[in-house]
């Protein structure tokens, strides 16, 4: 192929898909961006892989305590949305919050998750693209925009790309029908470790002191105290306990202790 031909090409492709940006703005969070990408895809793959209705299905538990699948489901989208919002806000200057109340959103939850699976499978689908969407064609000043998240932190515009990859990576797991955390990126779980113990700093928990020594990594994880819990394991295995899913494939000399919340 000549590269005129490549060029007219690509100037077609161009006229096709109109004027909004096809490329990320230059400081963009790209690293985060791809895990979200990754992930919205490894999601809906295992979305794809459940039975409309059924206990092996989208009517069936998730791994989460309280949550059907539908539930997870309708959360993932809706979550997607609220997303959007904070690009919107970071973009117009109009503040959007993610969520109006707390109960709104378990209620807009609830009422999402007993559509029937199609509506469920659009929803998911039609708020993701439309997430991509809006941080395709945010301008680069708009990435460091502030914005608040439903936690009530404030934070720049392109914590947006990172809150998107946690929640899709980790709720793809909490459906239940084979997702692993040893699926995700490896340097997506370090970046989740340091997400759990700089939560629990926020909010001024306590934690067991703790020496988690991941077998796949050079450096060890510690939490504050004395006379730590020496903890190993595959890092996979570290964060899918730290993050309230259960340990697996841990080796301490003393039963594991219980963790304070990660959210
Ligand atoms: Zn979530």
């Amino acid at each position: 192929m000549t590269s005129a031909y490549l060029e007219r090409a690509r100037d077609e492709l161009r006229a096709r898909q109109g004027s909004g940006a096809r490329e990320d703005a230059e400081g963009a969070p790209h690293t985060e961006l791809y895990w979200a990408r990754t992930g919205t895809a490894y999601f809906a793959r295992k979305l794809g892989g459940l039975p409309d209705s059924g206990p092996a299905g989208l009517d069936g538990p998730s791994l989460l305590p309280g949550w059907d699948r539908r539930a997870v489901t309708a959360h993932v989208g809706y979550n997607a949305r609220a997303l959007t919002r904070l690009c919107t806000w970071a973009r117009t200057g109009v503040v959007t919050p993610m969520y109006d109340t707390p109960e709104r959103r378990a209620a807009e939850i609830a009422e999402g998750a007993s559509q029937p699976a199609r509506a469920l499978r659009h929803l998911v689908a039609h708020a993701g693209v439309h997430l991509n969407v809006e941080w395709r064609d945010l301008p680069p000043a708009a990435w460091d925009a502030e914005v608040r998240t439903a936690q009530g932190r404030t934070v720049p515009c392109r914590e947006t790309a990172w809150m998107r990859a946690r929640e899709v990576w980790i709720h793809a797991v909490d459906l239940g029908n084979g997702g692993t955390f040893h699926d995700l990126p490896s340097a997506m779980l370090d970046r989740l470790a340091d997400d759990v113990l700089a939560a629990w700093r926020r909010r001024g928990e306590s934690p067991p002191p703790l020496a988690l020594t991941p077998t796949d990594r050079a450096a060890a994880l510690t939490t504050p105290g004395t006379a730590p819990l020496p903890v190993t394991g595959a890092m996979a295995d570290v964060v899918r306990w730290l993050t309230g899913r259960g340990a697996r494939g841990l080796t301490a000399p003393a039963p594991l202790p219980a963790l304070p919340r990660w959210f």
